[in-house]
């Protein structure tokens, strides 16, 4: 489901409808781009019947998970595509779920001068994901065949429900259904709290912190880039922080370059330092070369939203065949591909990307409980891919991307 949110422009005021997963807002009658910035989830507030106002209201915290639950077993790698609203309050009466209708309603932000009241999240939003696995039919129990889970996240907020006391019962605000009547709610009082200043939404402008130009990147995306100074930024809390982005130059007509995170370290647990030692440990079907005792182990972990099957099949080859590329430093060419996966997921894909290079899963998957990475660094590497019909194809890797999984035609 692709839900959209309403958005006033910090520039002119003017209200934009951009999707949930975008966090940089261009307004279409100003023409500005801010980036939204906040400290931890968005939070919206679902419209109630009628377009009446949900001012001074209560509201019930949903968490929405919109992702893919990898399992690493004695079996393979398991995966599941959840997209899901779940309450964070056990209270009674309560939808479980507020099921489609997200989707199907512009939502807002939650604004600090509504005067509403915020129903406490009681549930960890862990739990509520377990649970969300369990109605995927993804078995979670963690026991001896249950080596690795990891939750990568492409979405993670929460929605609000306003409800509505009347005539002795509590109703749902968008829906108008009676929910449960006063007196039942006996031992759950639904006292909510006031907003939480730590949920604020501000705005960034996307200008280049080091030669003040405008950055460029789409709505949807994580990095944006420099085209004058040639430089990288990625999202976070505090801001744009330079990126350390690199590039293997394809000819001067290569149609596409998708990025992936390419994550050096070092895995003790598993006597990993160097590329010929993993080539070893996960019994790969060639044998290292000299000069690959002194390359230090990278996973590459694509850096763009792609379904699982795929996910792990990039990844695993470009990771296996990382010897064959040179990157040298980033330049803003055109046709890069946007990144969609920040390096904080991708660092969390790192044990799964491990389970799916090996050539071995005995030698590799009972381990990963105890591996721990260490000297962790963290690059950005564009790859050049060649068109052959109806696959996008990387020469030097052999990975090949169906053209109908890419949104076509995206520029940084
Ligand atoms: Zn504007
Ligand atoms: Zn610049």
């Amino acid at each position: 489901m692709e839900i959209r949110v309403e958005q006033g422009c910090p520039q002119c005021g003017a209200s934009v409808v951009l999707p949930e997963t975008d966090h940089v807002l261009t307004c279409v009658f100003c023409g500005t781009r801010n980036l939204l910035q906040s400290n931890g989830p968005f939070r919206y507030v679902l419209p109630m019947a009628g377009q009446a106002s949900s001012d001074g209201l209560l509201l019930v915290p949903y968490l929405r998970f919109k992702g893919t639950i990898y399992l690493v077993t004695a079996e393979g790698i398991e995966h599941r595509v959840i997209d899901t609203t779940q309450a964070a309050n056990p209270a009674p009466g309560l939808p479980p779920s507020l099921g489609l209708r997200p989707q199907a309603m512009q939502l807002r932000r939650i604004d600090p001068e509504a005067g509403n009241l915020f129903l406490p999240q009681t549930l960890k939003a862990n739990a509520i994901l377990e649970k969300a696995a369990a109605i995927g039919n993804l078995t979670t129990e963690v026991g001896e065949n249950l080596f690795h889970r990891s939750y990568i996240g492409e979405n993670y907020s929460y929605i609000y429900l306003p409800l509505v006391a009347k005539d002795q019962g509590v109703h749902d605000g968008v829906t108008d259904a009676r929910l449960i009547e006063l007196d039942e709610l006996d031992g759950y009082p639904l006292q909510g709290k006031r907003y939480d200043e730590a949920w604020r939404v501000w705005f960034l402008a996307t200008l280049c912190p080091q030669c003040g130009a405008g950055l460029e990147g789409a709505g949807d995306c994580q990095v944006m880039t420099c085209a004058t100074c040639h430089t990288a930024w990625a999202f976070g809390p505090e801001g744009l922080t330079g990126v350390d982005w690199h590039i293997h130059p394809g000819d001067g007509e290569t149609p596409l370059y998708l990025p992936f995170w390419k994550v050096s370290t070092h895995i003790p647990a598993l006597d990993i330092y160097s590329f010929a030692d993993f080539v070893e440990r996960s019994n790969q079907p060639f044998l290292p070369r000299p000069q690959w005792r002194d390359r230090v182990m990278s996973l590459w972990i694509p850096a763009i939203k792609l379904r699982p099957k795929i996910f792990l099949q990039a990844g695993r080859q470009v990771t296996l065949g990382q010897w064959q590329l040179k990157p040298v430093e980033g330049r803003v060419v055109p046709n890069l591909f946007p990144v969609t996966l920040p390096s904080s997921e991708a660092r969390q894909a790192v044990k799964l990307m491990l389970a799916a290079a090996t050539a071995s899963p005995r030698q590799i998957f009972p381990h990963l409980p105890q591996v721990r990475l260490t000297d962790v660094t963290m690059q950005l590497v564009y790859l050049p891919f060649i068109d052959k019909g109806h696959d996008w194809v990387q020469p030097e890797t052999g990975v090949a991307i169906g053209k109908n999984i890419l949104r076509f035609g995206r520029t940084l």
